[in-house]
């Protein structure tokens, strides 16, 4: 099983595509998109909670195997990623889950709450992205270092504890660009699904002039 965090603040098609090629190049099961409500990390986001679960719905429809798990969205507080994984590790027994990120996202890992624990929960699935390199004398260079998966087929073998770096197609999308993009009049049309581009231009998220 994987799992997908994100602020999907829009949802776009550097996410989706991406998570297509990790579920299938790995054979998981499924991909659960898990939209984070507050994020600890950032400045608070373009939509609120309920508008970006509303646009990772109309993105993901009718795509078998993604899912959307909405827990972070009705909790106190900061959504930390431990908490969601030790729900999901009671609930899912010892099936292996594969926590998704891109590289960005794992270069900021030592600034995760508890991030030392998340091994012990998932697998750590990291996607390359355009932009970002691994710098081999990091936390997470070295957490690569001493816990990298031999072959894909190992992540199937044990609940937890592997990381894997994962080529896919390289997609220099942002939501930070879409947003910029949207607030100065410009389309981000190609970048992100139709149905969550409509959904921008109807509701008029991220200061689209009317
Ligand atoms: P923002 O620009 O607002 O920071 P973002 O486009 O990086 O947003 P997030 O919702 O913050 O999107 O990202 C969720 C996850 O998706 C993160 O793990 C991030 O690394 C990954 N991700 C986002 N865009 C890409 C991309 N183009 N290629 C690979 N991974 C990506």
């Amino acid at each position: 099983m994987g799992i997908y965090g994100g602020t999907f603040d829009p949802v776009h098609h550097g996410h989706l595509r991406p998570a297509l090629e990790v579920m299938e190049a790995l054979a998981l099961g499924e991909v659960c998109f898990v939209p984070n409500g507050r994020p600890p990390h950032r400045d608070s986001p373009g939509c609120t909670a309920e508008q970006r679960l509303q646009m990772l719905q109309a993105a993901l429809a009718g795509q078998p195997g993604f899912s959307i798990d909405e827990r972070e969205l009705g909790r106190a507080g900061p959504s930390w990623t431990v908490d969601t994984l030790e729900q999901i590790r009671a609930e899912q027994g010892a099936r292996p889950l594969c926590l998704i990120m891109g590289m960005d996202a794992f270069l900021g890992l030592p600034e995760w709450h508890r991030w030392q624990d998340l091994l012990a929960l998932a697998h750590l699935v990291v996607m390359r992205r355009p932009g970002w390199k691994l710098p081999r004398d990091t936390q997470p260079g070295r957490l690569l270092h001493t816990n990298a998966a031999a072959s894909k087929r190992d992540l199937h073998q044990q609940p937890a504890g592997l990381v894997l770096l994962q080529t896919v197609t390289p997609l220099d999308i942002s939501a930070t660009r879409i947003r910029a993009l949207v607030a100065a009049g410009h389309s981000p049309r190609f970048l992100l699904p139709d149905p969550v581009w409509r959904l921008i231009g109807q509701q008029h998220y991220y200061g689209m002039k009317q």
